[in-house]
């Protein structure tokens, strides 16, 4: 199965009252763990990467491992940034290749968080990459994710959640109705009349973090009213900690032991949870609704004009450095011929997030002046077309 389309699976999650459960990968035994789970639940999932994690793991190379795994699971996969610091962070992200970007601004004053989260979500619907904003404020208390998120919880408040959703135009919501980040310390207090509230004046799928800690009963409550994601990861370090200490317990067991142990302890509590929010046995039916999300190879066979010459190394260099830094474009490459009497000498190769990011490319102004500048006046014999990837 493809990766899907996140605003297609989480809409239709919402309209069908469950919720898809979205877990932080911390390494690349926890992707393949995330979607076996998934796929033993047959539901939708959501492979999270929390840029607050991006010490322990090299994350280009981690979503390239997921983009791989999700291409090849049996359920509908999105890739997501949990937690992004910036807008920067979110075109990155994209360049690498999740489908769906949290940018975290909750911590700002609401008019703050509004202009934030609207220049990520401006960049984003640009090429095609729905958007998760936050209004008030999920603290941690303890656990390993805790210290990541300082300070006291603010409530959100109905009346601002549709402003602010209005205003950003963000396509999902998390809210804060009364979980922490990290371990509960006691028993877990919902405000479920606010989360029921919010569901009335917000359309948007809302989400939950700190998904940790809370009975099933609890999870059932937030997916009862409204909630379509939740973001759900303490438990799975503890639950693999667990796994790995124990496989380790004795060296002999040996290293490989406790990778498959861990693979085991996350794929199990991700099967048991997406049954808890109502995913387990919708992976068919979110599949047909949702636009598969494909990338776009733009390529141009080209030779450059004679009058080029020497120059031909430094007008690439140029294309490459700029083009390739343009939201929604993963990659921008330009090749050689390998045989000497080819029509064409030279390729670019311009691999794009999806549909959306190749109209984006097309219009935006620094392609515009490298190719109305550089590239166009001297490349006169060339051929172009769009291609999407399977
Ligand atoms: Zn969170």
């Amino acid at each position: 199965m493809p990766l899907v389309d996140l605003k297609d699976m989480l809409r239709h999650a919402r309209a069908k009252g469950f919720a898809v459960g979205a877990y932080d990968a911390v390494d690349s035994n926890f992707v393949a763990a995330i979607i076996e789970g998934a796929e033993a639940a047959r539901a939708p999932v959501i492979v999270s990467f929390a840029e607050s994690h991006f010490a322990h793991y090299d994350f280009p190379a981690l979503v390239a491992a997921a983009e791989s795994h999700a291409k090849r699971a049996r359920v509908p996969v999105a890739l997501f940034l949990d937690h992004g610091a910036s807008r920067e962070s979110a075109v990155e992200a994209i360049r690498l290749g999740v489908n769906g970007v949290m940018v975290d601004a909750s911590h700002l004053p609401f008019d703050e968080n509004v202009a934030a989260t609207r220049s990520v979500v401006g960049m984003a619907h640009g090429v095609g990459v729905p958007v998760e904003g936050e209004l008030g404020y999920v603290p941690g208390v303890e656990g390993v994710d805790a210290e990541r998120h300082p300070g006291e919880i603010r409530l959100t408040s109905p009346r601002e959640a549709a402003l602010y959703v209005d205003a950003t135009g963000v396509d999902f919501l998390a809210v804060s109705v009364g979980t922490v980040h990290g371990r509960l310390r006691g028993e877990p207090r919902l405000d479920l009349d606010r989360l029921a509230a919010i569901a009335v004046t917000v359309g948007v799928p809302l989400v939950i973090h700190g998904g940790t800690g809370l009975t099933d009963e609890q999870l059932r409550s937030l997916v009862a009213r409204g909630v379509a994601k939740i973001n759900y990861y303490t438990a799975l370090s503890d639950l693999a900690a667990a796994a790995a200490s124990n496989a380790l317990a004795d060296v002999e067991t040996g290293y490989a032991a406790a990778i498959d142990a861990v693979r085991a302890a996350v794929a199990d509590e991700v099967a048991r949870t997406c049954e808890v929010f109502g995913a387990a046995g919708r992976a068919d039916e979110t599949l047909a609704v949702c636009r598969s999300w494909r990338n776009v190879e733009h390529v141009i066979l080209f030779n450059w004009s004679d009058e080029v010459g020497d120059r031909a190394a430094e007008f690439e260099a140029e294309g490459r450095e700029r083009l390739s830094r343009l939201p929604g474009v993963r990659e921008a490459t330009v090749g050689a011929a390998i045989h000497a009497d080819a029509p064409y000498q030279r390729a670019w190769l311009i691999r794009l997030a999806s549909a959306a990011a190749e109209a984006a490319y097309m219009k935006d102004p620094a392609h515009l002046d490298y190719a109305n500048r550089v590239f166009r006046p001297h490349a006169a014999d060339r051929i172009k077309g769009d291609f999407l990837r399977d």
